[in-house]
């Protein structure tokens, strides 16, 4: 068998209809399309034995409840499980993750951690951070090297309170690819292995069982299924000691007024009706997959993803844009596209003054669909120092005619005009002048009775700090802060003005408060004003963590020293 990019096409009317005949769809890990079979999958349920599953006793109930369980040992035997008892049906991969966060997080004891990575998408960071407040449980990072987590340091990552380890199988802003097979060996036997699959379904088959992963999941939507329908994989012994998440119809076996029991996993965990056309369309969807041949297939998008690099690189040499992606992991040797699901995120090069959703609403208008922003993975293009980029991502239907026509878009735009603004922003004029506090008065947060009062009101005042993402350029950035926060300053008639930009609340309220002790002041005022003195005299460095104090005395040194 091999792959053939034109037949595959074939199979999804969406490419077929009149109004799509110039269409390039390159929003694929956003939501991918879907082939006619699963439409007509999700059709006839509806139009042929429509019925709710395990509870009547009448024929359309038993087809229904028949294709339920068959499509579950299909989903099993996509990843490879034990047996179609540890395939769980989920809204989607959010779903997924926050019962398993929920769920997991109830056994644990306060104290215990919990490791991601830098680069989880939110829904592998969120339901963590808030079982990690609810039962006072730790969140540890793989940190980050060159945009992508480094993998070679997971195993010092993972200490003796190490109970959860949760990462991404492929990052949806990046495309980079997880060495899934050293994970287990990396992160040792004693710690409950999640992989968030989400991104890596569609281009690869995973074998759960090979990889030694306990829970491993995904959104049907992302790999050619329909939205609504996601499938959570639980290693058996795992699933026995998890608890339920939402209760109600489905998962119990007996009922009183004042308690129940459970029914075993995996209706356990499937309370109340699910999506049950999108699981007829799920089971198209594996089927459809399973009749590719998907090694060749991937050896096709990998071919175009290296293309659509290639290209890309090539572009960015003759127009301010950067790159942040390649096939990279394997020390930038490219492998057959295991270090890459097919994405490619572009940014502006610093300065440039060309905004990303600019870029956007040009392709669009080229009737070329990509996606421009955070991508949910908000705390990853804050530590790469980017705003929004424009992502690119492909999928089995894409072929090098559509990363022609992309490159050609982007080529096309009208650059010189950018220049123009590029110098304005790099003045930033676009920012200046500085906001102002005039009407603040420290007394405002002196006078808060409690320490709870003044925190607020300095969350307040974080409120008026207007977002400046000019900015953002790494000649701006305050080295010695933990949150990244950016400053530039200019003199005017002897008088020092200082703007300033971060993401965090605490950093932006007293960004206020620094403003309004040092801004707009000549060289002989600035040297009369003692900064810590008043800092202390608020009562906010007893209360601040020893990282904020240290980030506020990072800021004052900052602007001292610019003034000077
Ligand atoms: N994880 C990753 C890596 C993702 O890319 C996404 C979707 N962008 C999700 C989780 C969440 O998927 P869904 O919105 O379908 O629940």
């Amino acid at each position: 068998m091999s792959f053939d990019n034109a037949a595959f096409k074939q199979q999804f009317p969406l490419f077929q209809h009149p109004e799509n005949a110039a269409l390039v769809y390159l929003d694929n890990a956003a939501t991918t399309q879907r082939p006619q079979c699963v439409i007509d999958a999700m059709v006839d349920f509806y139009s042929r034995f429509n019925a709710n599953t395990h509870r009547s006793s009448h024929r359309l109930a038993r087809q229904a409840t028949a294709m339920v369980e068959r499509v579950r040992g299909q989903a099993a035997a996509f990843v490879n499980a034990a047996g179609s008892d540890e395939i769980i049906f989920t809204r989607g991969a959010t779903e997924a993750l926050n019962l398993l966060a929920a769920g997991l997080c109830a056994n644990l004891q306060p104290g215990d951690e919990i490791l991601l990575s830098a680069a989880e998408h939110h829904a592998n960071l969120v339901p963590w951070q808030m079982a990690a407040e609810r039962y006072q449980l730790k969140l540890r990072f793989v940190p980050l090297a060159n945009g992508a987590p480094a993998w070679e340091r997971l195993p010092e990552c993972v200490s003796e309170r190490t109970r959860i380890v949760s990462l991404t199988a492929a990052s949806n802003a990046l495309g980079f690819a997880t060495p899934l097979a050293g994970l287990r060996a990396a992160v040792g036997n004693d710690v409950v292995l999640i992989v968030d699959a989400s991104q890596r379904l569609a281009h690869e088959t995973l074998d759960v069982q090979a990889l030694g992963i306990d829970f491993l999941l995904g959104s049907a939507h992302k790999f050619y299924g329909p939205t609504g329908i996601g499938l959570l994989y639980g290693r058996r012994r795992q699933l026995q000691s998890l608890p339920p998440w939402q209760g109600g119809g489905e998962m119990i076996t007996r009922v009183t007024l004042e308690s129940s029991d459970y029914a075993e996993a995996p209706h356990r965990f499937e309370a109340g009706t699910s999506s049950l056309a999108a699981i007829a369309g799920l089971g198209a969807c594996l089927e459809f997959l399973q009749g590719q041949d998907r090694a060749a297939m991937q050896r096709y998008e990998s071919h175009l993803c290296r293309y659509l690099h290639t290209e890309l690189q090539q572009l960015c040499l003759q127009r301010p844009l950067r790159l942040l992606t390649a096939f990279r992991y394997n020390e930038g040797r490219y492998s057959e596209g295991r270090d890459n699901v097919g994405i490619a995120a572009l940014a502006p090069m610093p300065g440039c003054g060309v905004a990303m959703a600019d870029l956007g609403h040009w392709l669009d208008e080229h009737d070329i669909a990509v996606r421009v922003g955070h991508h949910c993975a908000e705390p990853l293009s804050v530590e790469l120092g980017v705003g929004a980029t424009l992502r690119v991502s492909l999928a089995g239907y894409n072929n090098r005619a559509d990363v022609d026509a992309l490159v050609a878009a982007l080529a096309s735009y009208p650059w010189d005009e950018v220049s123009a603004t590029a110098a304005d922003v790099e003045r930033e004029d676009a920012v200046w002048p500085a906001e102002d506090f005039s009407s603040l008065s420290l007394s405002d947060l002196r006078d808060q009775g409690s320490w709870q009062k003044r925190y607020r009101q300095l969350t307040r005042w974080a409120g008026l700090l207007q977002p400046k993402p000019a900015l953002r350029l790494d000649a701006n950035r305050v080295p010695g802060c933990e949150s990244p926060v950016w400053i530039v300053h200019r003199c005017v008639e002897g008088r020092h003005q200082y703007l300033i930009d971060t993401d965090s609340r605490v950093l932006q309220g007293l960004a206020v408060l620094l403003l309004l002790l040092l801004n707009d002041r000549t060289g002989a005022e600035l040297a009369t004003v003692d900064v810590e003195a008043q800092f202390a005299e608020l009562g906010l460095e007893k209360y601040l963590s020893e990282s904020r104090n240290n980030g506020f005395r990072a800021l004052v040194d900052f602007m001292r020293a610019r003034a000077s």
